[in-house]
Order: structure tokens, then C-alpha cells, then sequence
């Protein structure tokens, strides 16, 4: 039961009801969070704040929900923030009177552009005050700026950024300044604020006439009810956000029909994008056959692509990437030969595929890097040089009915009685159903020289549903490259650069790399890298980088002094990094007091491999991964058998 029995949505908002939640509401509350790192607390402040909401002003729920995500729209709709700090510099400084170079020079010192437009406010005397900033106002006003775009937009966008800038009070500046550039950054991830939407709903459910009767919920309740409700109510949002992930859908369901009704209206829908299943990392055919050991399987080539959910609704198309944008227009070609590869009878379905880049003359699969080469939207058909195949491997649903819930053994003969192969443009991914370790080996083998990257291996009757936005145990990846390393790639962050010496000098020469920790939010550094660059690689990353040095390292980085680099950077970027196996350390903060209290884990001969531009930060490799792949290993898996034993 949340611990704050004193507060009253109603007595202790500072808003009355139906006026529109004031922006300074907001900030507070972010201010709130962003001085504390305990997860249930973000989580409790941030609920109260969405009570306050769902009681007084429902209507400005959605866009206090996307200011605190820091999002204007589904990402499919790619509309998104990010204005660039020189336009913000330039904003600040002619609100307040102050010079360009005052304030770079600030932001060189504080390395916050927020904090420093906040402390530029504070050294300004206003005759005028302006109305105050509103919620719903803030959050259109970016929109509109988002939505802005060419050369004459620049002159607009500053001009749209100062008029909420003057009308900035307190911590306000700091939080608009962080949203506009994209980087909100107050330790609050989408899990914490669908845990704290699910936690207001419990506690004062929203579909309630004014003044509601029930503010309070878990003061009727015991303990254990209210927890029941709770972990019911956040589950209900949850399984509605991964199959709908658009907050236009859900939060208007919320509040007028209660979070009850969401499995009715938000639910697998061609056309909106849904949050794929995902595979868990094995060492060998051993592990895959003692996991599935009485289980009937297959195994999939794993095909080395850009994995490509494909949505018809009847005249509709859309192609959705692994992180639900809207990658349609990039792939004209396979949308204008989509008729040739389903029977008639198909008038909606979502397709999940890898894309894959295909040798004509030679009918063969070409490597990742050179569909990488492809225009990323609006591209032509015409110009299009690099043909790509569809490895078309699931059927998620098909004329009006989700079929996720079935096992893949149904889903697979649907998939291959409504849809044909065509050489070269659609394939069904390669498979082989077998159960016994020497045909998985050879078929590993022959995938490997088809060009892939090695196995998926599914379950095909029992515990073989669909499992959305899951890393799953019953999708199981079996790579060729690293049956001797741990098993898989990592994707972890670059949090800081060291300079580099003799051939490196004018580059960094090494990093500093971070896994995520979804619980706390922070990033926790698990080893330094300098091996796997080739010299452009070294000069590319440095350019990059260098637009993202940061002067102090953020509060939520945990690394030790030891690992000092010369440069800290904003976490904004994944490289994707393999490793010969994962050890204990003492100075690494990674997966700290999972495996070991006082030991955290990192990375022995890291090599990069490359950028991953198709995860974000926040979905890098987690430390909750990174324990579990440290613990499977042979060694340990032996040394904790050998400790049972001894004791
Ligand atoms: P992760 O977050 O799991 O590391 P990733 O993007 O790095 O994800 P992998 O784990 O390497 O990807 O593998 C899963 C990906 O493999 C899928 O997202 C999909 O794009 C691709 N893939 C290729 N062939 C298949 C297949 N037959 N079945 C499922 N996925 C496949």
C-alpha cells in the first residue's frame, strides 16, 4: 500500500477542478522525482499527481502522461522532439536579455541546459507577468514545434520557444528546456509511468462522476485486496500497451469506461504497431534441447536482417520496425508485390518478417551492412539498388482475429496456407522440426552458410503463444558466432570517452560502456573498450560523441572513480559488443548485488561490432540479462554446483 495517507487529490492539488492543470503542477512533481532514486517512491509521487489529474481536469491526463514520457505521439507516427541546443541557446539568451556566449559558457560549465535556463530566469526582472503555463498548452505548443519543418521553420520554432520561455516560473524553465531538446532525463522510464497510471487507477478509479465518491481505495481494503486490484489493474495496462501501444487509444478507455474495459477496446489492431516477442540467448544445442526436453520444437534460420511487421487492412499496408516506427515508406518495393504473395482471402493480417537483403544474380542472401545501405524513408521505387527478401515467420492475425494466443503450430500452418513464396521477394523462414541434438548441430551448420546468424528455436504446441513485447523462454537463439563466448551479443551504452594516444591521438582511444538497470533506472558500467574499431569507425564515433560530451556524469550513471573517463557523454547511443565471457569485478557497477552483494559484473576482451540505430538507450541490455548470462555460464554453473556440494 503506497505510504502517503495525508495526500488528498482534491484538497492538495493546486488547481480547481475543470481548470486546466497548470504546467508548475507538472514540474514540481518532476522536480520531486528527479531528487530521488527509489523506484516505488518515483512511482507514488507520480501517481498522486495523476490522481489530482483524474479527479479535477481528466481531460489533461493524456498530455500530462506524454510530457512525462516525453513523447508527442506513438512512435509510428515519428513525430518527435529534439530541437538542437543551439536554437535552445539562442531562445534563452534573447528571452532573458543575456548573450549567446553567456550561456554557452554556462551550459560548458553546468552541462545542463536546462539548469541553465533555469538560472538565466532567475537573473531576470519581468515588468509584465505573463499567464501561466498550462499542461495541455505546453504539450501542444510542442507539438506544433515539432511538427515545424525547412529552413524558415528555425525563426518559428524560436520564436514559438520563447513565448513559453517568458511565461517560464521556477523549475518550469528546466523541465520545458529538457522536453524541447528531447532529453527529460529525471530517471523516469515507460515501465514507472504505466506502473504509476495503473497505481492512480487503483487507488481513485477514474470513471467516476464529479465530485467522485471514492478518492481512496486503499483505505477500504486490506493490504492484500488492494494489492490484488493493483497488480490486476496494472496487468490490464500493460497487456493494453503492448498490443495498442498509442496512449490516444487507452487513456480515453480509462477514463470513461475504466481500466476493466481496455481488453474490449485496446487490443491487436492492424495498423498500430505491437510490441514483438523477442528470443532468449542459449549457449548450444545442449541448453536448447535440456530447456525444451519433452517439448516439440522447431528450429527457424535466423536470418540477418531488419526485422519488418507487416500490417493489411484491407487497402492499408504498413511495414513497422523492431521498435514499432513507421518504416513504410522505406519499403515501396515490397508493398507494390504484396498482392502476389497472399491468397485472395486475406483482407487483414499482421505479418512478422525479417527483411533481408537479397542477391538476384545469385540467389542468395546478402549481409546486414548492405541493407543497411537502403534509403530510410520516402524512397523511390525506382532508385531503389538493394532488393530485399521477406523471411516472412509468424502470423500474429488474420481477418479480424488476433490468432497470438494459439500455439505456433496453428499460426504456422495458417501463415503457409494463406500466403505463397515467391523466389526472391517472399520465403517462409527456413525450419526444420526435430528433436535430436546432432540434426540440430548440422542444421545450425547449414544455416550459418545459407548466410544467417544461426538458429531460433520455438516451441510448437505446448507454451507456444505469441508472446508480445516478451523476451521469451519459448523462443530460444542459438548464434553460431558465440557457442563458446556467452551465447549472444550485448547492447550496451557509451558513457564515456577516454583520448586517445600515438596512432589514436586525435580520436578517443577507448570507452566507457553502461547495461541499463530497468528497476532503477541507471545506467551501471560493465567494462572499458578499445579493441574491434577500425581507425574510421574510431574518427565516426568520435564526431558523434564529441556533440554529446557532458561536463559531469549524470546522477543516475553508477561507475567507480577509478574508471574516470576524460569525457563523460549523455547516454544516446548502443553499440551492439562481443565479449569471450562475463567475470566478477570490483570496480564495475554492472548487475551490482543480483549475483554478488558487493561485486558487480564485467566483460573479459570486449570487441565492438557495431552501432545498433534500432534500439534506444533504454533498451540496451539490461543488468537483470547480464546476470542471468554471467550465471549460465559453464564455470559458474559448475563453481555454485561444486559449492552445494561442499556445503
Ligand atoms: P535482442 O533484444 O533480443 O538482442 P536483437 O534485435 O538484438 O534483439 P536478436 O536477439 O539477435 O535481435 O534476434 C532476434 C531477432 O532476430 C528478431 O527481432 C528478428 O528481427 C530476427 N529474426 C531473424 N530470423 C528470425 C526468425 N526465424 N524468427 C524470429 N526472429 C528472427
Amino acid at each position: 500500500k503506497p505510504n502517503s495517507p495525508k495526500y488528498h487529490p482534491i484538497n492538495d492539488a493546486i488547481w480547481k477542478h475543470q481548470d486546466k492543470v497548470p504546467y508548475n503542477a507538472l514540474a514540481t512533481t518532476f522536480e520531486e522525482i528527479e531528487n530521488i532514486s527509489a523506484r516505488l517512491k518515483i512511482i507514488e509521487i507520480l501517481s498522486n499527481y495523476f490522481r489530482s489529474v483524474i479527479v479535477l481536469t481528466p481531460n489533461d491526463l493524456l498530455p500530462s502522461v506524454y510530457l512525462c514520457l516525453n513523447k508527442l505521439a506513438p512512435a509510428y507516427e515519428g513525430l518527435e522532439l529534439g530541437i538542437a541546443d543551439m536554437s535552445l541557446m539562442k531562445a534563452i539568451a534573447q528571452s532573458t536579455g543575456r548573450t549567446l556566449a553567456q550561456v554557452r559558457s554556462d551550459n560548458h560549465e553546468i552541462g545542463d541546459l536546462g539548469l541553465v535556463a533555469e538560472k538565466s530566469k532567475t537573473n531576470q526582472r519581468m515588468l509584465m507577468k505573463p499567464a501561466r503555463l498550462s499542461v495541455r498548452g505546453v504539450f501542444e505548443k510542442l507539438k506544433d514545434i515539432a511538427k515545424m519543418s525547412g529552413q524558415a521553420s528555425q525563426a518559428k520554432k524560436v520564436e514559438k520557444i520563447q513565448s513559453m520561455f517568458v511565461a517560464c516560473q521556477g523549475s518550469e524553465a528546466r523541465f520545458l528546456i529538457r522536453s524541447l531538446a528531447g532529453k527529460l532525463r529525471i530517471g523516469l522510464a515507460e515501465q514507472s509511468v504505466l506502473q504509476a497510471l495503473a497505481l492512480a487507477c487503483t487507488m481513485t478509479p477514474p470513471n467516476q462522476e464529479y465530485p467522485p465518491k471514492v478518492l481512496n481505495v486503499s483505505k477500504s481494503l486490506s493490504a492484500d485486496s488492494f494489492k490484488s486490484e493493483y497488480d490486476n489493474c496494472s496487468l490490464l495496462l500493460k497487456t493494453a500497451y503492448c498490443e495498442c501501444p498509442n496512449y490516444e487509444k487507452i487513456i480515453p478507455v480509462i477514463l470513461t469506461e475504466g481500466v476493466a474495459k481496455l481488453p474490449e477496446h485496446c487490443k491487436l489492431t492492424p495498423g498500430v504497431p505491437l510490441k514483438p516477442m523477442l528470443a532468449h540467448p542459449t549457449k548450444g544445442v545442449q541448453e536448447v534441447l535440456h530447456r525444451f526436453d519433452g517439448l516439440k520444437f522447431t528450429c527457424e534460420w535466423k536470418y540477418d536482417g531488419e526485422r519488418a511487421q507487416i500490417h493489411i487492412d484491407g487497402d492499408n499496408v504498413h511495414i513497422f520496425s523492431r521498435n514499432q516506427e513507421n518504416n513504410t515508406t522505406k519499403y515501396p518495393d515490397v508493398i507494390s508485390r504484396l498482392n502476389r504473395c497472399k491468397v485472395d482471402d486475406v483482407k487483414s493480417c499482421i505479418l512478422d518478417c525479417e527483411a533481408v537483403a537479397w542477391d538476384k544474380e545469385n540467389k542468395q542472401i546478402l549481409p546486414f551492412q548492405i541493407l543497411s545501405t537502403r534509403k530510410r524513408k520516402d524512397a523511390k521505387e525506382a532508385d531503389i539498388k538493394v532488393q530485399v527478401c521477406i523471411f516472412m515467420f509468424d502470423l500474429l492475425y488474420l481477418n479480424g482475429e488476433p490468432l497470438v494466443k494459439r500455439p505456433f503450430l496453428d499460426r504456422r500452418k495458417l501463415l503457409k496456407s494463406f500466403f505463397k513464396e515467391i523466389e526472391g521477394e517472399w520465403a517462409f523462414a527456413k525450419s526444420m522440426d526435430t528433436t535430436t541434438m546432432e540434426e540440430v548441430q548440422e542444421y545450425l551448420e547449414e544455416s550459418v552458410k545459407g548466410n544467417c546468424e544461426g538458429l531460433m528455436v520455438k516451441t510448437l504446441e505446448t507454451d507456444a503463444t505469441y508472446e508480445i513485447a516478451k523476451r521469451s523462454h519459448n523462443w530460444l537463439k542459438l548464434k553460431k558466432d558465440y557457442l563458446e563466448g556467452v551465447g549472444d551479443t550485448l547492447d550496451v551504452v557509451v558513457i564515456g570517452g577516454y583520448i586517445g594516444k600515438g596512432r589514436r591521438t586525435g580520436t578517443y582511444g577507448g570507452f566507457l560502456l553502461a547495461c541499463y538497470d530497468k528497476d532503477n533506472e541507471e545506467y551501471q558500467s560493465i567494462c572499458k573498450i578499445g579493441t574491434g574499431f577500425s581507425d574510421d569507425n574510431l574518427q565516426t564515433h568520435t564526431e558523434f560523441l564529441k556533440k554529446h560530451i557532458i561536463s559531469s556524469p549524470k546522477k543516475y550513471y553508477r561507475y567507480d572513480s577509478s574508471l574516470e573517463p576524460d569525457h563523460w557523454f549523455d547516454a544516446v547511443q548502443v553499440w551492439e559488443i562481443k565479449c569471450a565471457d562475463l567475470s566478477l569485478s570490483p570496480v564495475h557497477r554492472a548487475s551490482l548485488g543480483i549475483v554478488d552483494p558487493e561485486k558487480g559484473i564485467s566483460l573479459r576482451f570486449p570487441r565492438f561490432v557495431r552501432v545498433r540505430d534500432d534500439k534506444s538507450v533504454e533498451e540496451a541490455t539490461t543488468s537483470q540479462q547480464i546476470a542471468y548470462m554471467y550465471s549460465n555460464q559453464e564455470q559458474v554453473k559448475n563453481s555454485n554446483q561444486n559449492n552445494k556440494v561442499d556445503q
